[in-house]
């Protein structure tokens, strides 16, 4: 079992419009875009980062905006639900404000002892917010969130998968330990993390396979501390048998991958360097960031890329 991973990193996913994603991560959400970026394998298209005031790992929602894409098709082998943290007594104020807003699929329950209202972003996502103890994370205020229900970070993830066994293993190796379930869903917990330290294993035998698209979860990030500990991760993990990438600069933290058993894309991310690496904290997110690769581009790419507000 290995030691390194401190919990998720950031959860990235696809979207169509990059204007109403922005819209719905920055107004609806109150969330700080701590980065304007593209894809660094597709650099017309934006990858935005959606997070709290420095976009600490844990807390990071990221998108890579493609315009014109249809939606995804949930069903197994992918992050079915991705979970925000509120704090407690936070989702009576949630559950009006993204109701005036005209928030899809608003759904209010209860899940292994935590209250939850779960709805859909903008191209079908599905997240829930869940109330839970802040455990030192702060909150960012943005677009008139007041400060006792403002989005702490994440909580965890679910994934949905055919078989989760071999996941479960994973998550084993990985250093999660098995937690409560309820019904088809396990939850597994790592100890010591960020906050962000849940992943909850749905088995749904009988459903289709998901196919990717506008809405879907393209990957989930966990966090470990530096590239000292991403170095003995990735050993760890080929040891094991995994087909492991080389690691790749991200300019914001280094990142490895690896597709699992059950077909989720896993990345594991360093906390180094952070997203104040090129530009200070009082103004993160507000300038388009290109990687020094792109750099001589920069006139066509912002042609070419479609305006998203401030
Ligand atoms: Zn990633």
């Amino acid at each position: 079992m290995i030691k390194e991973i401190k919990g998720l990193h950031h959860v990235t996913s696809m979207a169509a419009d990059a204007q109403e994603n922005n819209g719905f991560f920055t107004d609806t959400l109150g969330l700080r875009r701590v980065k304007k970026t593209v894809n660094f394998d597709a650099p017309e298209v934006y990858h935005l980062y959606y997070g709290d005031e420095i976009g600490s790992p844990g807390s990071v929602m990221t998108y890579f905006p493609f315009g014109r894409m249809p939606r995804g098709r949930r069903g197994t082998g992918e992050v079915g639900v991705t979970e925000f943290a509120v704090p407690k007594g936070a989702l009576s104020y949630w559950k009006d404000r993204l109701r005036a807003r005209g928030v899809a699929d608003l759904s209010e329950g209860r899940f292994l002892g935590e209250a939850r209202l779960g709805f859909s972003g903008p191209d079908g996502d599905s997240f829930a917010l869940v109330e839970t103890a802040a455990r030192g994370r702060t909150p960012w205020t943005g677009a008139g969130v007041p400060e006792e229900a403002g989005i702490i970070g994440f909580h965890g993830a679910r994934m949905r998968l055919r078989d989760a066994a071999a996941t479960a293993e994973l998550l084993g190796f990985m250093g999660y330990q098995k937690d409560e379930s309820d019904g088809s869903v396990t939850r597994y917990r790592i100890e010591g993390g960020n906050a962000a330290d849940t992943v909850d294993l749905e088995e749904t035998p009988d459903a289709g396979p998901a196919a990717q698209g506008a809405g879907s979860v393209h990957h989930i990030a966990f966090a470990v501390e530096d590239r000292a500990a991403q170095d003995r991760v990735r050993k760890a993990l080929m040891d094991t048998g995994y087909q492991v990438t080389p690691v790749i600069d991200r300019d914001y933290f280094w990142a490895i991958y690896f597709r699992t058993p059950g077909g989720v894309l896993f990345e594991i991310a360093t906390n180094e360097p952070g997203f104040d690496r090129d530009e200070d904290t009082a103004h993160l997110g507000q300038a388009l960031k290109l990687p020094s690769r792109y750099e001589p581009y920069r006139d066509q790419i912002e042609r070419i890329l479609p305006e998203i507000a401030a």
